[in-house]
């Protein structure tokens, strides 16, 4: 058989698509400007090339497109049930970066969004309006900036946590929070720590993070990047979520796990620990089978209200086996359980 030496998968961002609007932002040519060999494309909508119908992706996966655009309203959502909420009542979320590079089966992405092309919005400066008009009527707000993305992956190329840093700064009404599984900590020491942002770290065991998580950053490299923001004072929340069943030997893969968690972490630091089992919308589940061959997507799960997650002896044992766990360590008040 001869080889091609033919590369048939387009590299990541070879197109970027621009809504013509987008084109008039200073941060539209910026980003253009770092990625000069690709082609670009104007678009009216972007979602002409987003949602189009019939797109695979998981084949997408290996070549995105990028794609700059214009947010035109639903600048902010009330944080869905199946998020934590930090029992905070004023819980919101907000997406200004849409899909992820990091690949892990269980993304509810792949099952909610027709394409895995990667949307930057570019109007910062509309959120922050519509944000501020927010925190006006409600006095205080909790949002998370990072549901439908591990937006700090994207910050070399979109540089937006220096104006959300300056945004919360400025409103103390708002309190932002970022969760990753990145390993890009250095960034925040050129900052000062503020009460009202707080980083929250996703962990998983090593064996969860190679058979699940796909190219995201290993548990050392994650707590290497909590101990030493905590270091910095920086506030710092732990999720532990999701939970994956990883069969009959999970018990001893979370024991591991845990303990090697405390032993590197000084718990009492951490602002909060979140934790959680697999769950999703079982219509997003449905459509992650018709490409998908990942055990994490096939486990017969039980569906309660349009969500599909473990039966319930399972969820049970998995909670309280890990509550049970960091309560030894750490205060039993400040653990979130969804
Ligand atoms: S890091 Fe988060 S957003 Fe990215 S693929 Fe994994 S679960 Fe999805």
């Amino acid at each position: 058989m001869i080889k091609s030496n033919k590369n048939y998968i387009a590299r990541k961002f070879s197109h970027i698509y621009v809504e013509k609007r987008a084109f008039d932002y200073p941060i539209t040519q910026y980003i253009l400007n770092k990625f000069s060999k690709s082609k670009v494309v104007a678009i009216e909508n972007y979602n002409e090339i987003f949602s189009r119908k019939n797109q695979n992706p998981y084949v997408q996966k290996l070549s995105p497109s990028l794609i700059l655009a214009e947010k035109k309203e639903g600048f902010f959502y009330k944080g869905s049930r199946l998020c934590h909420n930090f029992q905070e009542e004023n819980f919101y979320y907000t997406n200004f970066i849409l899909n992820c590079i990091f690949e892990c089966d269980y993304c509810y992405l792949k099952g909610m969004n027709l394409s895995s092309h990667i949307v930057f919005f570019v109007n910062l400066e509309d959120y922050f309006e519509k944000i501020n008009i927010l925190i006006s009527e409600k006095n205080k707000v909790y949002l998370s900036i990072s549901y439908d993305s591990d937006i700090l992956v994207f910050e070399g190329i979109y540089p937006f946590f220096n104006k959300w840093y300056n945004f919360a700064k400025k409103n103390q009404g708002v309190t932002i929070e970022i969760r990753t599984k990145s390993a890009n900590w250095k960034k925040f020491t050129n900052y000062d720590p503020i009460s009202n942002l707080e980083l929250s770290w996703s962990i998983s065991p090593e064996e969860v993070i190679n058979k699940f998580e796909k190219k995201t950053p290993n548990l050392e490299a994650r707590l290497t990047a909590t101990s030493n923001l905590l270091k910095k004072n920086w506030k710092i929340n732990l999720a532990l979520d999701p939970l994956i069943y990883t069969g009959k030997t999970w018990r001893n893969t979370y024991y591991e796990f845990l303990k090697y968690l405390v032993s590197r972490i000084n718990l009492e630091l951490i602002n909060s620990i979140t934790v959680g089992v697999f769950r999703i919308p079982v219509n997003y589940l449905r459509r992650m089978k018709r490409f998908s061959d990942s055990s994490v997507v096939f486990f017969p799960y039980e569906t309660i209200e349009n969500v599909a997650s473990y039966p319930e002896d399972i969820k049970e044992e998995m909670l309280n086996f890990v509550v049970s766990f960091l309560e030894e360590y750490f205060d039993s008040e400040k653990i979130y359980v969804i």
